[in-house]
């Protein structure tokens, strides 16, 4: 069964195909700038690459592209030959704990969480809306990267504001970067050798992108994003935590709008605010030359993270592991060591030769640590794929086809 997975945005779709149950990666690529005049196709698979620079007015323009390549180099004849198709959908708000087939009821609830990500799930929509229309009768998953924290106890989503804001317009926290946290949780407790269910850790994902999560037995009971991917770490280009204050400040003093204080803290504020960098090599090295900012801005990246571990391990009264990911988390052993050095109060131990030498999915903690370290590479793409199949073959195991 082939199933293609996509991460429908605004402007841009991201795709990958997969074989199953071999669970082989036939090809994988992104189609951006759609709506421009020189939107760009780009894929890769086994004997197939491309890079074309094409007018694509729109989604639906995008995907038929799509579905013609597929037809040309004899992947398939059409999308209505695909097992299933799995979206992200970045929030599913209080309706979703975890993936579902995407049927009317599903897609009214999806529409109903537009108000709380106006920024993507309308693009995640119409990415189900187009398939829809192209093939309809191929089945459809939804993944949300919000499903993963519904766990979460009400003390740690429920914000400190008038309680009807909650109950009324459901503002409260949601969490983000789900699928990955709970895919390198799961991949850890495989190589400790644990259950999931009695293993306790803390995930740092730690890409341009970043959150942390508290995971109890396999289930998030705390992370740092909330509302919106705003909030907690400090991140390539978002401030991450700030008193709320400093928006009055900034539009009351200093004459901005909302809309430029919306794009200074999401675009221009975290590392790049900070030292004009977003790309943690490039910060790394300008730090290794002594210059102040990169330095400083590190600091501050790492301080922000020491600080969540630390109440994390509290709530989660105590844990059996660390696990790093993301592109700073997986192939940064300078910010893992200089986390990690931070942790000694509770009893983190790390071997600086495994952490620099270590590639893939690998442990770093000495035997006398108190908490084990671990690399994993996630794989969000791959966690909607397995996702979609499950709930596909589930399916069709419940209503076989005559
Ligand atoms: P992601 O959003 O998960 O793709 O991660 C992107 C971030 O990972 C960027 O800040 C990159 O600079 C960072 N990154 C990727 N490779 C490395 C590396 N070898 N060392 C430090 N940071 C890296």
């Amino acid at each position: 069964m082939k199933i293609l997975v996509l991460n429908s945005g605004s402007s841009s779709i991201k795709f990958k195909l997969y074989d199953f149950p071999s669970r082989e990666l036939l090809l994988a690529g992104s189609i951006e700038r759609i709506g421009e005049a020189d939107s760009s196709l780009r894929l890769k698979g086994r004997n197939l690459e491309l890079d074309e620079r094409v007018a694509l007015a729109d989604h639906r323009r995008a995907l038929e592209s799509l579905e013609e390549i597929f037809k040309k180099s004899s992947l398939l004849d059409s999308f209505e030959e695909l097992g299933a198709v799995g979206h992200r959908v970045v929030h599913g708000g209080e309706d979703f704990e975890e993936s579902v087939l995407i049927d009317e009821e599903v897609m009214g609830a999806i529409k109903r969480n537009v108000s709380l990500a106006p920024l993507h799930n309308p693009a995640n929509i119409e990415g189900i809306e187009v398939i829809g229309s192209l093939s309809p009768s191929t089945p459809q998953v939804a993944v949300f990267d919000t499903a993963f924290h519904q766990t979460m106890p009400p003390e740690a989503y429920i914000y400190a504001l008038e309680i009807e804001l909650y109950e009324k317009y459901g503002i409260r926290r949601y969490g983000f970067h789900g699928s990955s946290h709970s895919f390198v949780c799961k991949r850890a407790s495989e190589m400790a050798g644990m259950d999931s269910a009695s293993f306790d850790t803390i995930t740092l994902h730690l890409g341009n992108g970043a959150s942390v999560c508290a995971i109890k037995g396999g289930k998030s009971i705390e992370t740092s994003m909330g509302f919106t991917p705003l909030e907690g770490l400090v991140m390539g280009s978002r401030s991450g935590d700030i008193d709320p204050a400093i928006i009055f400040h900034l539009y009351r003093e200093l004459g901005m709008s909302l809309q430029e204080i919306e794009r200074l803290l999401n675009r221009r504020s975290g590392l790049k605010g900070l030292c004009g960098e977003n790309d943690m090599r490039e910060i790394e090295l300008a730090a290794a030359s002594g210059d102040e900012r990169a330095l400083a801005a590190i600091d501050i990246f790492v301080h922000r993270i020491v600080k969540y571990i630390g109440a994390y391990f509290v709530l989660l009264g105590g844990a059996d592991a660390i696990v790093f990911t993301g592109g700073i988390g997986e192939n940064s052993s300078y910010i893992r060591a200089r986390v990690c050095e931070r942790l000694e109060a509770l009893g983190v131990r790390f071997d600086s030769e495994l952490n620099e030498r270590g590639r893939g999915d690998f442990l770093f903690s000495t035997k006398d640590s108190a908490l084990r370290l671990y690399t994993v590479h996630t794989d969000e793409e791959s966690v909607i794929a397995e996702d979609t199949y499950r709930i596909v073959s589930l399916a069709e195991s419940m209503n076989p086809t005559p």
